[in-house]
């Protein structure tokens, strides 16, 4: 039987996207467009409601949308902070 593999909690990665609700003209592209259901339309409204589904290092959304209205965080600030938790968890 092989051991699971250790990861880093996904809910420790700062990696979705955020709504700019000022420019979004709620047309629900990001909605369709992602298979992972991080987006949905509540009430008219597109909203981010699993972020942690998610997939870390994918951003395929943000050319998606026309209104340049979807943010993630710095790629790069990201990398750092999963370094610093694959240290505290012991993974190599
Ligand atoms: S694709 Fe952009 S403009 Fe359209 S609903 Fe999503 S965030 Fe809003
Ligand atoms: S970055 Fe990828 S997985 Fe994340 S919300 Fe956008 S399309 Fe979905």
């Amino acid at each position: 039987m092989s051991e699971k593999r250790k990861a880093v909690p996904r809910e420790e990665i700062p990696w979705y996207p955020t709504i700019d609700k000022g420019k979004c003209t709620e047309c629900g592209t990001c909605v369709e467009f992602c298979k992972h259901s991080v987006f949905a339309i509540i009430d008219g409204e597109s909203k981010v409601v699993k972020p942690f589904n998610c997939l870390v290092g994918c951003s395929g959304c943000v050319s998606k949308c026309q209104e340049g209205a979807i943010f993630f965080p710095s790629i790069k600030e990201t990398t750092k902070l999963i370094k610093e938790l694959r240290r505290k968890y012991g993974i190599d």
